[in-house]
């Protein structure tokens, strides 16, 4: 592995916000600025090929990146501040399962992903429309 390629890697394993390609390069460039954007487009595309990590849509036309988990999560997007929530519960997990089972197949992988506004906030707007390419705004929020 390149040292660049490292470095990517690394800005990987440490985000846990599910970053797209661009606030990878940032983080990225902060660690090595000769790092170019082309360089984290093809490395990311390496490691999905590689199972290294998974690409996530999240209805906002961006690519978003994580290291495949160890352990198997579904997703909560924050519709107004893009925050992604991670979560599991096993009874949707049971559920899935039966559903399949219920059609002939046993059950080997699900993506779910859920959009949302905090309870008590304006009605939500639907997930396609809600992020255009507008301020990019910041989406550093903890997922806890
Ligand atoms: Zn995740």
């Amino acid at each position: 592995m390149t040292g660049q390629r490292r470095v990517i890697a690394q800005v990987l394993s440490d985000s846990d916000d599910h970053p797209d390609v661009e606030t990878l390069h940032q983080r990225a460039s902060r660690v090595d600025p000769r790092i170019s954007i082309a360089t984290v487009y093809r490395t990311v595309k390496l490691f999905e090929q590689a199972n290294i990590l998974t690409r996530h849509d999240f209805g906002d036309g961006r690519a978003r990146y994580e290291t495949v988990p160890r352990e198997h999560h579904d997703h909560l997007i924050d519709i107004d501040s893009g925050q992604v929530i991670e979560f599991r519960d096993d009874e949707i997990e049971r559920l899935q399962r039966d559903a399949a089972q219920a059609l002939g197949y046993r059950l080997v992988g699900h993506r779910l992903e859920l959009y949302g506004v905090r309870a008590g906030k304006r009605k939500a707007r639907t997930a396609r429309t809600a992020r255009g390419s507008g301020n990019g705004s910041s989406n550093d929020g903890e997922p806890d």
